[in-house]
Parts: C-alpha cells; sequence; structure tokens
C-alpha cells in the first residue's frame, strides 16, 4: 500500500550546493535524504524545499546569506525546470492537485531564516511574485524580527510586520525555530493558521525546538499543524520509527482525529535521521510502522497528505 506523501521541510536546496557552497548536485538523483528517483517509489509526493540562510554563513564560508540565498533559490528553480516532467512547482493546493493527478510531484518554496534578504517585510511581496509560500522569522539566532529557539528574545515591531504581511499576502507563517516567547507573541496576532513545519513533542524530547504540548495545542486552535521531523536529536533517545510514532500518538491525544498532524522530515538539514528512516523513500516504512501502531488509513492519508494540502488551501490564495 503507498501513500502520498506532503512533507513540509527539508533543506535539499542548501545540501546541493555542496561542500563549498557554490557547485549544484542533482535533484533527479543523489546520495543525499531526497532525489526525485526515491520519491517515485511513494504514492505522490509534494515537497517544501526550504531556502535557509543565517548571518553565520559569513563566519562559516565567508560567503554573504544573501549570496547563498540567491543560489539555494537558482537552484530549485533549475533542477525543476531540468526534471518538468517529474517535478512542478506549486503556488497553491490545487496546483498541488493538479501535479498530483499528473503523476508529477510538487515543490513548493519555503523560507528557513530570514538573513538572505536582510529581515525587510517589504521585500515579502517579491518573494512571494517568485513562489515563496510559507516563511520563518529566524532561524538559531536573534536577528530584528525575533529571538530563536537558540537565544530567548520575543517579536519584535518589525517581526510583527512581518507576520502581518506575510499573512496579507498568502504565506504560511512557520514557527519551528522560534523562541516560546516569540511563539507566544505571534499567537496574539495571527489572522490564520500557523504551522510548525518540523518540530515534535517537548513532553517526549526535552528540547526548546520541539513544542509543549500547551504550543500544539495552540496550533491547532489556529487551524494549523505540525510536521513531524526524523532529526534523531528532536526524537529522543534510541530515535527510531517507533519512537516517531510516539510523538505521532502524543500528539494524537490532544488532537484525535489527527487534523493537525503533518510531516516535515528535516531531510538533508540534519546529521542524523531517525534509524528505520534512510531518505524519502523511508516514509513508507514509516507508514507502515504507523498503521501498526493501531493508527487507521484515513487517519494515516490526512497525516501524509491531507492536512497540510488543507492548511496551504487556507493560507495560500
Ligand atoms: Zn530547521
Amino acid at each position: 500500500m503507498s501513500f502520498p506523501v506532503f512533507d513540509l521541510h527539508c533543506d535539499t536546496a542548501y545540501a546541493l550546493l555542496g561542500e563549498d557552497r557554490n557547485s549544484v548536485g542533482s535533484l533527479k538523483k543523489n546520495g543525499l535524504h531526497i532525489d526525485l528517483e526515491r520519491a517515485g517509489t511513494l504514492g505522490g509526493y509534494a515537497q517544501c524545499f526550504a531556502c535557509f540562510t543565517t548571518p553565520m554563513m559569513e563566519q562559516w564560508y565567508h560567503i554573504s546569506p544573501i549570496t547563498i540565498f540567491e543560489r539555494e533559490l537558482a537552484t530549485i528553480q533549475r533542477e525543476i525546470d531540468k526534471n518538468k516532467r517529474k517535478i512542478g512547482l506549486a503556488y497553491t493546493a490545487q496546483d498541488v492537485r493538479r501535479n498530483f493527478e499528473k503523476g508529477k510531484a510538487s515543490a513548493v518554496m519555503t523560507l528557513e531564516g530570514t538573513a538572505g534578504f536582510g529581515y525587510d517585510p517589504a521585500l515579502l511581496e517579491d518573494l512571494y511574485m517568485i513562489g515563496f509560500r510559507m516563511v520563518s522569522l529566524t532561524w538559531n539566532e536573534q536577528n530584528p524580527l525575533a529571538g530563536s529557539c537558540q537565544t530567548g528574545g520575543g517579536l519584535t515591531d518589525q517581526g510583527k510586520v512581518f507576520v502581518e504581511e506575510a499573512q496579507r499576502l498568502g504565506m504560511m507563517v512557520d514557527v519551528s525555530h522560534l523562541s516560546d516567547e516569540a511563539f507566544w507573541d505571534i499567537m496574539k496576532i495571527t489572522r490564520g493558521p500557523v504551522v510548525a513545519s518540523h518540530s515534535n513533542s517537548r513532553t517526549l524530547c526535552d528540547v526548546s525546538r520541539n513544542l509543549t504540548d500547551d504550543m500544539f495545542r495552540a496550533i491547532c486552535e489556529t487551524g494549523g499543524v505540525v510536521g513531524l521531523n526524523q532529526f534523531a536529536k528532536f526524537v529522543g533517545d534510541n530515535a527510531n520509527l517507533d519512537t516517531i510514532c510516539d510523538h505521532l500518538l502524543h500528539f494524537m491525544q490532544m488532537d484525535p482525529d489527527a487534523e493537525h498532524i503533518a510531516l516535515g522530515g528535516d531531510l538533508d538539514g540534519c546529521d542524523q535521521l531517525t534509524e528505520g528512516f534512510e531518505g524519502v523513500h523511508s516514509y513508507s516504512a514509516m507508514a507502515q510502522r504507523i498503521l501498526a501502531r493501531g493508527v487507521g488509513e484515513d487517519t494515516l492519508s490526512r497525516i501524509y497528505w491531507t492536512n497540510a494540502l488543507g492548511v496551504m488551501e487556507r493560507c495560500c490564495m
């Protein structure tokens, strides 16, 4: 049995830049976590491709995050174009459905961190026109918009304008890397569904990148979704397919019909995956594990596909 997969976060665009952050690998087939060949074994596929930037890139590579942002963007656009019979850019949920019906995968462009365009809310409209449909405010640093899970610090006035502008344009707001303070600041002002694209349960794995039960419930109340993350560090000790199921079942105690749970594997953005999860094709093995834990097929297909599609429908016009 195969299920279509809609995954809310990967860093494949960044990983394809290679060691020197300059070379471009291929989306068709590579040694990373995601390529189209392995995704082709799934029963359908939609993937949010993040353009990841942080001011730390200056120190890491002596390259401006603006330059890296442009290279990631060019990589996504070029790889979609080179493989256009297999994958198409999706601006709306309708585009994802249309691609699916044609047997094609969908790529949704998203932002992880805002250093790549100088934290400027006025540039969001340009990013929207290019095709970005989900934005985060920061990665792991405190910046002019908000504090992060590693630094603390709330939402700034500029951050508030950023959230309002993103939601006005029709972009999903992603809270995965935010500090708790900034998370709750956004909950006070949000006018639509909020997404934690790649975060697990802090009750089961106590790291600041994961969500407390109150945070999970607050996201449910907005009509948003949470994407299950395969990074072993955020799954917990002995991270394997059963422990990732534990996170799912814990969220389902608060959301019995699993209407607010989705996938956000963090593939190509983490150095150690959950055991038994080797790459995008492993979503099939994970589905079998979830079914074996007593979750029904209808519920599984909501988690794997419909919930992410629904939140995109509600946010992205
Ligand atoms: Zn991340």
